[in-house]
């Protein structure tokens, strides 16, 4: 036996299959144990053809190599890695100057691991500053169609979620709704800045004029936190006069994920508040950890201190005017997309990539009575590697597919005009092959952001 000549492939270790479940007893060598995982990975989509997700998928040299000099940095020891807290720290200042907090020096904010956790620490502010301010009842909050981290935060909380429904022709939460679902007990409004369903903008300004209304009408001073996940890094740079942001008074919470338009890696997002008054008190742990006596207000402990690190490395690199040039060049993609899409097929377009009414990506729905479904697409687009999501619109519309190509960095022209190409394709074999019975979205392509995206739906056409 002379194992460690052999080829890999002819390792003992990968004569059988991977281990599946209960403890393996004995282990693999190292490097059959990588080409074992490695392979297995082979199965997974390729991620820069990913158009239902919205989360970076490239990263330059620079960003990889200091997530890897950092992957042994945990952010939550500041007093051991006193140079990261104060990179977090930075960016904190630069957001708030970007959101334009009325002194961006002193309003607080924290890093986090994505948008979820931002919004559940956004959504907790504002259930402790009702309570600070007499509220006894059951909290609720009103919003439209929301990512699932609000459902989460209500459900996790105890705080009732109130979604305005969808009707008539409304595909996002329109200001005259609002008040109707408003009482004195509403810790907040959720502006979606940047719909996951659509990507369509909610007119944040419109909502605080109406919550202006409210507050003389019914005495309520009801604050918005706005989840700006992905419109955050996108608006301050291509639609800097839309106010949506703390230049409205009533913005009180913001969060966004670095992780998204931010172009830092995965696992980056964050939190802020318009001044220190607005984050209560009892959310803030004064941690004494090794010697150190730090502010921590996040609802996780040990976490890698690398994606606060290339959030900065990211904003520098940049400034103002990198993320300008590089949020248009993806949008000008997106609205690529958008005119190939119209030529392509019987498609009605819902967001074309336009910098002022949403985030940079393309939503569309299949017009007329057709033969197929566009979970059909969906599968059919598969084939050739593209993932691109199907689903339904939330309550009250879900008997309505869409579909949504999110354009990222690293997604060029000349992809766009790949998959169009593709498109073109699997829209003529549909046409002729069309499927004996549409596919719903209980049996396509199995893309959820919602909890109604597991309700199987009425057939398009049918
Ligand atoms: C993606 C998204 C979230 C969740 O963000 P994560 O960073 O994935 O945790 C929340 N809200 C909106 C509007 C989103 O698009």
């Amino acid at each position: 036996m002379h194992e460690e000549f052999d080829d890999i492939f002819a390792l003992p270790a990968l004569g059988k299959g991977a281990p599946k479940g209960g403890f393996p007893e004995t282990g693999l060598p190292a490097d059959a144990a990588y080409q074992l995982v490695h392979d297995e990975l082979l199965l997974d989509g390729v991620s820069r053809m990913n158009l239902a997700t919205f989360c970076t998928t490239w990263m330059s040299d620079n960003a990889r190599r200091l997530m890897a000099e950092t992957v042994d940095k945990n952010i939550v020891d500041k007093d051991e890695y006193p140079q990261t807290a104060e990179l977090e720290q930075r960016c904190v200042r630069m957001l708030a100057d970007l959101w334009r907090a009325p002194d961006a020096a002193s309003a607080p904010g924290t890093s986090t691991t994505g948008s979820s956790e931002a919004a559940m620490l956004g959504g907790l502010a504002a259930k402790f500053r009702w309570r600070a301010g007499g509220g006894t009842g059951t909290p609720n909050f009103v919003c439209g169609p929301v990512q699932v981290c609000w459902e989460k935060f209500a459900r996790y909380f105890d705080v009732e979620i109130r979604e305005v429904p969808l009707t008539g022709d409304r595909l996002k939460l329109e200001p005259e709704q609002v008040a109707r679902y408003c009482d004195e007990n509403t810790i907040m409004v959720v502006a979606t800045f940047g719909q996951t369903f659509t990507g369509l903008f909610e007119d944040v300004a419109g909502i605080s004029a109406a919550l202006d209304a409210v507050r003389r009408e019914r005495g309520w001073d009801i604050p918005i936190h706005v989840d700006a996940a992905s419109g955050g890094f996108l608006a301050p740079f291509t639609a800097p006069d839309l106010p949506w942001d703390f230049r409205l008074p009533r913005v009180k919470s913001i969060n966004a994920s670095g992780h998204k338009t931010g172009h830092a890696p995965l696992g980056s997002g964050w939190a802020l508040w318009r001044e220190p008054a607005d984050l209560p008190d009892e959310l803030v742990f004064n941690v004494n950890y090794l010697g150190g006596d730090l502010p921590t207000f996040n609802l996780n402990f040990s976490r890698p201190g690398g994606q606060a690190i290339s959030s900065y490395h990211a904003f520098i690199h940049l400034g103002r005017a990198g993320y300008t040039r590089l949020q248009s060049a993806i949008y000008s993609v997106a609205q690529h997309l958008a005119e190939g899409l119209v030529k392509a097929g019987p498609f009605e377009i819902l967001h074309d990539g336009d910098p002022r009414r949403g985030i940079t990506a393309v939503s569309w729905r299949l017009t007329g009575e057709q033969p197929f479904s566009l979970y059909d697409l969906s599968d059919r687009l598969r084939a050739r590697g593209w993932l691109t999501a199907a689903y339904p619109l939330p309550a009250d519309r879900g008997d309505e597919t869409i579909m949504r190509a999110v354009i990222r960095h690293g997604f060029s022209h000349d992809m766009a005009d790949l998959l169009l190409a593709d498109l073109g394709r699997c829209l003529t074999y549909l046409n002729s092959h069309a499927p004996r019975v549409p596919l719903t979205a209980a049996e396509g392509s199995g893309f959820t952001h919602d909890a109604t995206a597991e309700v199987p739906l009425k057939r398009p056409g049918a």
